[in-house]
């Protein structure tokens, strides 16, 4: 039996991933945890009878306490819920899909030895990545990747890593592929959140229709393997069927294809270097839409250039570039700022936040409180 932690259960990749652990025999669940989703993480607690269940919020904590009394799962709440969770000397694997750069902490904790950390959460990737490096190699973890690119360039690579010339990381181009800065300054959310190819939680499919998705991805894919932006190559293909390629010394380009379906990359994160059965469908070729291939428009969506912008920077600025775009997805979400100034802020927090390099944990905390409060002091 595997045992695995599942952080932020409730939510699209949570609910994916413990879709694949029923699927299959042998994982078992050690933890689950959200933010406030109470009747969804009871539930689930009657699913899966983990030891431990967190919600961050307290008061909502306090309720799952009462409703879950008759079971025996513990009920713990806060930060220091989520970093025991994922610290739990039970944990095999640690899946780690809480939305944010809340997900940093829990993170870190969860690397300990033997223990794999399954990461979807690209944001605690992005702003500390270095730590979170630096960790593993200390104590001997590892890293598999989730988000789809990520797994698709760590299938590919292989044994074959220091023979790397580039990345190319695919990107579907999001809801609003083609429009002009004009067309782009009246879109809502809701339009926001209709993505063409994939079903996700509100704030990454936001992230997808700026292009912030990719610019985070960018950062991501750097401190997962050890390349240099000008590594990287963002190409556009509307299909999402080639979730990313490598191209080697001798241009010979190795893709990882399927369906766009996220419970082949996280049953890829938990069987690695096995491969399962899981509920995803095969692929036919044969009635594919024609697989095309387009350089990103970073003219119009320019909160991908400013991921560039931020890794050139170095030390703290990726920071800097999440946080603000945390905070303006949260403010267009709300209604408070138009789509156009998601990345505008970003730009602004950018512009005033002074670079630490080499930073410690505690820098990094700071610039993601200071890049939010950027954002709130200017609209
Ligand atoms: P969702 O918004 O669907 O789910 C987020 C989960 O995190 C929920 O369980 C939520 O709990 C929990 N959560 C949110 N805020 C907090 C908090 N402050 N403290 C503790 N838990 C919290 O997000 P997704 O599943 O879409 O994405 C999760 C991560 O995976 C993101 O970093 C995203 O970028 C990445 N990712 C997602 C992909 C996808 O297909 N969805 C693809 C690739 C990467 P509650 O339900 O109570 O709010
Ligand atoms: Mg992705």
């Amino acid at each position: 039996m595997k045992n695995i932690a599942v952080l932020g259960s409730t939510g699209s990749i949570g609910v994916q991933t413990l879709d694949v652990i029923e699927h299959s025999k042998n994982m078992r669940v050690t933890a689950l945890t959200a933010n406030k989703n109470t009747a969804k993480l009871e539930d689930q607690i009657r699913r899966f009878s983990p030891d431990i269940a967190v919600l961050y919020d307290s008061e909502a904590a306090r309720d799952l306490k009462t409703r879950v009394a008759d079971t025996k799962t513990r009920v713990l709440s806060g930060e220091e819920g989520l970093c025991d969770a994922a610290a739990y000397e039970k944990n095999d694997t640690v899946v780690e899909a809480v939305s944010g750069s809340v997900g940093i902490k829990p993170a870190i904790a969860a690397i300990r030895k033997n223990v794999r950390l399954a990461l979807a959460n690209k944001e605690a990737m992005v702003c500390a990545g270095d730590i979170i490096n630096e960790k593993v190699q200390k104590e001997g973890a590892e890293i598999v990747p989730i988000d789809s690119e990520h797994s698709a360039v760590f299938q590919c690579l292989q044994n074959n890593r220091d023979r790397l010339k580039k990345i190319i990381l695919t990107a579907s181009g999001g809801p609003f592929f083609g429009k002009t800065k004009a067309e782009l300054s009246a879109i809502t959310p809701a339009e926001a959140l209709r993505h063409p190819n994939w079903d996700m939680g509100a704030k990454i499919t936001i992230d997808c229709a700026t292009l912030v998705n990719k610019g985070l991805e960018l950062i991501e894919a750097i401190r997962l393997f050890g390349v240099s932006a000008n590594q990287i190559e963002v190409l556009v293909h509307r299909q999402s069927i080639i979730h990313s390629m490598v191209e080697f010394v001798d241009n010979s380009v190795i893709a990882q294809i399927g369906m766009p379906d996220m419970r082949i990359p996280i049953s890829y994160a938990l069987t690695y270097p096995d491969r399962t059965e899981n509920p995803s469908s095969s692929i036919d070729f044969t009635k594919l839409a024609p697989l095309t291939f387009e350089k990103p428009d970073m003219k119009t969506f320019y909160g991908l250039q400013l991921a560039f912008d931020a890794i050139n920077a170095g030390g703290t600025m990726p920071t800097a570039y999440n946080g603000a775009n945390e905070a303006a997805v949260d403010l267009f979400l709300k209604e408070k700022i138009t789509f156009l100034q998601i990345p505008e802020l970003i730009e602004y927090a950018m512009h005033k936040h002074k670079v630490v390099l080499n930073p410690d944990l505690e820098s990094i905390i700071n610039t993601d409180t200071e890049a939010r409060q950027s954002v709130y002091e200017r609209i």
